[in-house]
């Protein structure tokens, strides 16, 4: 009875001392430790008792289901050894027998260690799978939150991806330079009819690529449509000089078609503006929309830049 009170009071002290924890910021590896601690000494009640009529020690059985589940394979294989080395104490040894306080049968006291690693390989099992299971999700769900805000083809932000990332830029400041890029292929609908629509998709990515290589650090660069390309730039660059250079490296570059070499050209138009909001960024693509169709209208293969007018 002395050992049952000890027991009972230190589990009392552990759980005081643990709640004292649960707020506090120590590691969290020592808080785990203090936790099982505090389990391992109601297990030792549980054994020593055995009350009522030798069932509280099956509760010892929760442990490695219990343990893997919280804390995972590595730990909580660690945490699962000590009731195990309990049992073999108080079941196996005569000094630990000897503190028994309800007399197990012999064939019980020699099983039920037994029955207990068969529960640590079980819950072992279950928790591999559990977590395999949980890592596909998890993976899953990446690839589906990554497909859901981007361009399969290009790979580049889609429409959902470019206002989500614009809703990010804006979040910490709204204010400062910023300019809004769209870009059109030319004449891309003449590429897919004479060449096919696979030609056109290695286009679309090639320019994509360039595009991506040149823009400055700092601009959120989507495919809005077809062939449209939205950038957001928020810094002081000016947007002009790398706008001209992708015009001018896509202008150069050498497409082919099996054998047969072809070129392309993009239109471009801009428009920058001074301490805007989110909410304005919609009134700017449709600024920088008609810059383009101005560049279209003056002969393609062209940038057109402009400031913006609230
Ligand atoms: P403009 O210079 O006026 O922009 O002429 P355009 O031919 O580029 O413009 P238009 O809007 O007439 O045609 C766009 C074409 O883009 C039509 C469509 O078949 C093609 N397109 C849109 N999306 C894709 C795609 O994902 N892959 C391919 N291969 N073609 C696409
Ligand atoms: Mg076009
Ligand atoms: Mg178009």
């Amino acid at each position: 009875e002395t050992v049952l009170m000890f027991s009972t009071l230190l589990f009392t002290a552990l759980c005081v001392i643990n709640l004292i924890l649960l707020n506090s910021s120590i590691n969290r590896v020592v808080r785990n430790i203090i936790f099982m601690i505090e389990i391992y000494v109601l297990i030792g009640y549980f054994i020593i008792s055995g009350h009522p009529e030798g069932f509280s020690v099956l509760w010892v059985s929760m442990i490695p289901c219990f343990a893997l589940l919280i804390f995972g394979k590595k730990e909580g294989s660690l945490y699962c050894v000590f009731p195990f080395l309990m049992l073999l104490f108080f079941f196996w040894l005569p000094f630990g027998q000897n503190m028994l306080q309800y007399a197990y049968t012999k064939t019980f006291m020699l099983r039920f260690p037994f029955f207990y690693i068969a529960l640590y390989i079980i819950s072992l099992f279950l928790e591999i799978i559990r977590s395999l299971t949980q890592n596909k999700l998890k993976d899953s769900e990446d690839k589906y939150k990554h497909l859901y805000r981007h361009d399969a083809l290009t790979a580049l932000n889609n429409r959902y991806g470019f206002y989500e990332e614009i809703q990010n830029c804006f979040k910490n400041n709204n204010y400062g330079k910023c300019a809004v890029i769209m870009a059109d292929i030319d004449h891309f609908k003449r590429i897919n009819d004479d060449y096919g629509h696979q030609v056109g998709d290695e286009v679309l990515k090639d320019i994509a690529k360039i595009i991506s290589e040149t823009v400055c650090e700092h601009t959120i660069v989507s495919r809005w449509g077809g062939e449209e390309f939205l950038m957001f730039l928020k810094c002081e660059h000016d947007p002009m000089i790398f706008c001209d250079e992708i015009r001018k490296k896509i202008s150069e570059k050498v497409f082919c078609a099996g054998s047969t070499p072809f070129t392309v050209t993009i239109s471009i138009g801009i428009c920058v503006a001074d301490n805007i909001t989110e909410t304005q960024v919609d009134s700017l693509i449709r600024a920088a929309d008609d810059e383009l169709y101005n560049a279209k209208n003056k002969g393609r293969n062209l940038v057109i830049i402009k400031q913006f007018e609230d």
